[in-house]
């Protein structure tokens, strides 16, 4: 038995195709969808609990590679540094779930750790590095 947190990344010729239907169908895996963001004509992200035999989950994760879908291990967990941050907002713009974001109508920048899916897109964009990951 193998239980994991993964985020699923996919383009947007696969966001309307049944794949959480096959993975279940075919594979036999329990899954737990934690938070989801799909757009017909945009990238998508699952982040999800993944779960079954060994074998299942395995072939689950092959399926997955071979239609293109990326797959991330959900790990740590992001810390974000009040004092560092100077404000500049650039990482709000890349954080997909709201985590990072201007608050109105002070225009602060807040951090909200239960949105946050440690996809890890801010590191590389805040310069003062004020986001880091924690294990
Ligand atoms: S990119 Fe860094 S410095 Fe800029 S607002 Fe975000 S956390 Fe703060
Ligand atoms: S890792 Fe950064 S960009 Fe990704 S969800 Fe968390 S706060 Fe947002």
């Amino acid at each position: 038995m193998i239980a994991n947190k993964v985020v699923l990344r996919f383009a947007s010729s696969l966001v309307g195709q049944p794949i959480i239907y096959h993975l279940v169908k075919e594979y036999d895996l329990v899954i737990n969808i934690l938070k989801a963001d799909i757009n017909p004509h945009q990238e998508g992200y699952v982040v999800l609990e993944l779960s079954g035999d060994s074998e299942n989950y395995n072939r689950g994760l092959k399926y997955l590679r071979d239609i293109g879908v990326e797959i991330e291990p959900l790990s740590g967990t992001i810390a974000w540094n009040r004092d560092r941050c100077l404000q500049c907002g650039a990482c709000t713009s890349f954080c997909p779930v709201g985590a990072l974001q201007l608050a109105r109508p002070e225009m602060e920048v807040r951090f909200d750790e239960s949105k946050c899916i440690v996809c890890k897109s801010c590191l590389d964009v805040c310069m003062a590095r004020a986001v880091e990951v924690r294990f």
